[in-house]
């Protein structure tokens, strides 16, 4: 039997440990054995909405991790091949070039990315080209889950518990010792964000935390976050903060690009119960990441209903396309400190917290009324950490069009900045316009008098807004709109 001539195609799983189809490759044996990237130019378009599909930040940090892996596979006797193109196009071209008989890759679920692969499929039969496809991305493979993906329950907490009963975990694979050298072959050279039309974000010196792309500084982060300084064993009581580098773990812009993989990190969380202390904050980071698998077989279950307005739930909300409001929401300027503050860090670092994600979100669909898929644009364009699944499935839960059954829920904003801003220490980093405000003010500006305006030198509806809607007000209308909806809805789009 003659050796298997192979090419790995990586997409959103750029590193060498924990990777399948590396691991089987290399037991395969090949003759030749070819890592390769394609930058697709349809990435780096534009959103329905007319924003940068790729942003700057997600831009810069995929570069870092290509080099990153690009060092990772020469110091292991390989090299990663880079192009820009169609992976349908290029794939087929390096494909005829090194007589390769196979490309390994793992399986993406949501329809763009499928589309490439059924493209990459019609190009290469002809050939008699074996694509494999492996699944990946996912703490548990749907192979041991205690249900077919069709019959995915639609509530997270029946998966959670389905999954914690009685689903098993595949232990991690090996890192490659050595690999074989690339055949005669330009490895191309890796582009400039400039290439893209993109300029490279500067670092606001506000950001607590500078995201470095690739396998090398996930690990490091890891290492940081768990063994170095043991934040792990308070994270249930700090993740929902919103200021500082390590309230939460930041692993979620190396999980996203693939440089962490969720397997690895909870084999780290085992060894550090064993090694130091097993409690609820380890458990709760597992518990998060179970989340993550949920939202990637929801997409796998429900295709492209994710992607619809309506949602999963098929909710037909007559949302609003109010680009005047959009844009004080983006540029944080809605007069609602806590709002402003998370959609400024936003727009400076690539980065919110998840407490910020829910509260913006909460206010752009429950109080703007504004059509969730904006918002969800506008985060797919800026966030360092964008994954389609988590994005897309966390902005159905919050517009309430997804998997979420208790109807028409809001984030009181005035009650949130109190019990996670109690000083407003967060929102006087963002909005130094609101620096001089004491704590019992600072998250209600529209309520100063002009007396106290000229005492904390703030001038409202000039230094800092008015606010766009009455919280309260807002909220109920939109009730009235979702309710009507609800009640309109056709039994068929009901999810059970
Ligand atoms: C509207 C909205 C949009 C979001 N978009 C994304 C996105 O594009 N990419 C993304 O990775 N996360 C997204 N999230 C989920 C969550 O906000 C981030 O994963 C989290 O803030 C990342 O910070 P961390 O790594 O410190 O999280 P930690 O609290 O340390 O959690 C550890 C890991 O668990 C996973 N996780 C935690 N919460 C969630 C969640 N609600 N849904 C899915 N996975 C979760 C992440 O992989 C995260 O890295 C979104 C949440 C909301 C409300």
């Amino acid at each position: 039997m003659t050796s298997p001539r192979i090419l790995i195609w990586y997409r959103n799983d750029l590193r060498v440990r924990d990777h399948q189809p590396l691991h089987h490759a290399i037991q395969a044996n090949p003759e030749t054995l070819i890592p390769a990237y394609c930058f697709d130019p349809r990435q780096w378009g534009e959103t329905a909405y007319g924003f940068p599909k790729t942003g700057a930040f997600r831009g810069q940090f995929l570069l870092e991790s290509l080099a990153d892996l690009r060092a990772s596979l020469q110091h292991l006797g390989s090299n990663l091949v880079i192009r820009t193109g169609k992976p349908e196009t290029i794939l087929l071209q390096i494909a005829q070039e090194c007589s390769i008989s196979h490309i390994y890759y793992y399986q993406e679920v949501t329809s763009e990315e499928r589309a490439v692969e059924t493209a990459l499929q019609a190009a290469l039969q002809p050939l008699g080209i074996t694509l494999k496809p492996f699944w990946g991305h996912t703490l548990y493979h749907p192979k041991d889950l205690p249900f077919e993906v069709s019959q995915l329950p639609e509530l997270f907490t029946h998966f959670r518990k389905a999954v914690e009963k009685s689903a098993t975990l595949r232990p991690t694979y090996p890192t490659p010792q050595s690999l074989p050298p690339l055949p005669p072959l330009d490895a191309g050279l890796l582009p400039q964000l400039a290439d893209f039309g993109l300029n490279a974000p500067e670092l606001d010196p506000r950001a607590a935390i500078r995201f470095q792309g690739g396998e090398t500084e996930g690990q490091n982060r890891l290492q940081h976050y768990f063994w170095k300084q043991d934040f792990l064993k308070a994270y249930k009581e700090t993740r929902n903060g919103m200021l500082g580098a390590d309230y939460s773990s930041k692993f979620s812009p190396w999980l996203a690009l693939g440089c962490l993989s969720p397997r690895y990190i909870y084999e780290q969380v085992k060894a550090y119960e064993a090694q130091r202390l097993a409690n609820d904050s380890t458990y709760w980071l597992i518990f998060e990441l179970l989340w993550r698998d949920y939202f990637r077989l929801i997409c796998a279950k429900h295709g492209d209903r994710i992607f619809r307005s309506s949602g999963l739930q098929g909710i037909e909300i007559p949302w609003k396309e109010d680009w005047k409001r959009f844009n004080l929401w983006r540029e944080g300027k809605t007069g609602f400190p806590l709002v402003d503050a998370n959609m400024r860090e936003l727009a400076a670092t690539g980065f919110m917290s998840n407490r910020g994600r829910q509260n913006v979100a909460s206010f752009l669909t429950k109080n703007l009324g504004i059509n969730w898929q904006m918002g969800a644009e506008w985060f797919e364009s800026l966030l360092i950490d964008y994954d389609v699944c988590s994005n897309y499935g966390n902005w159905n839960y919050t517009a309430g069009v997804g998997n979420d059954a208790r109807g028409f829920r809001f984030f009181n904003i005035l009650k949130q900045s109190k019990d996670y801003d109690p000083q407003g220490d967060y929102v006087k980093h963002w909005l130094p316009e609101l620096a001089n405000l004491p704590a019992s003010k600072v998250h209600e500006p529209w309520k100063l008098l002009p007396v106290e305006q000229q005492r904390f030198n703030l001038r409202l509806g000039v230094d800092y807004p008015h606010p766009v809607v009455d919280l309260f007000k807002s909220a109920a209308d939109n009730e009235r709109l979702y309710n009507a909806a609800i009640s309109d809805r056709p039994s068929s789009n009901r999810k059970k």
